[in-house]
């Protein structure tokens, strides 16, 4: 099935991500929405937070969604934070094809982790992504915080 608005919630890879079982790069999972590895990442670390329901914007979010989304973008830096001691984050949402969005009508945060001189690594090596660390490492090294995190706010 095809549509002009992008894939439906079919072939969305954050409805798919949400699915029990997909969890190989999920940190934590709150009641309305996710915290995941990107897979194709700008930097070690790059996470997205994420509402359960392919939800294309913020108008669309319930009271209880936006609260989550913010809850979780909050857990998102605190863990960046201790696992990578970063210079400085990145947090964005990008509406739309015209703002850079890579998946279209599924709402997501990106988080950044960045460091003094990145962009400048960046440009030298060009359109190739070098990351010291894998993403299963990552993986490794932030889910214990998320879950310290969210046990602590229960
Ligand atoms: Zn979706």
């Amino acid at each position: 099935m095809t549509s002009a608005s992008g894939p439906g919630p079919d072939d969305c890879i954050f409805c798919t991500a949400a699915e029990p079982g997909r969890d190989e790069l999920l940190l934590e999972r709150g009641r309305v929405s996710f915290v995941v590895l990107n897979k194709f990442p700008y930097n070690n670390g790059h996470l997205m937070v994420v509402p359960n329901r392919h939800a294309p914007n913020l108008a669309t979010l319930s009271a209880d969604e936006q609260a989550e989304l913010m809850r979780l973008t909050r857990h998102a830096e605190m863990a960046l934070t201790e696992a990578y001691a970063p210079h400085g984050i990145n947090v964005g949402i990008n509406l739309g094809k015209s703002a850079g969005a890579g998946v279209l009508d599924h709402l997501h945060v990106h988080l950044v982790p960045r460091w003094n001189g990145d962009t400048n690594f960046m440009t030298a090596i060009g359109d190739t992504r070098v990351l010291p660390e894998d993403l299963q490492a990552s993986a490794l090294k932030l889910r214990p915080i998320f879950e310290r995190l969210s046990r602590h706010e229960a």
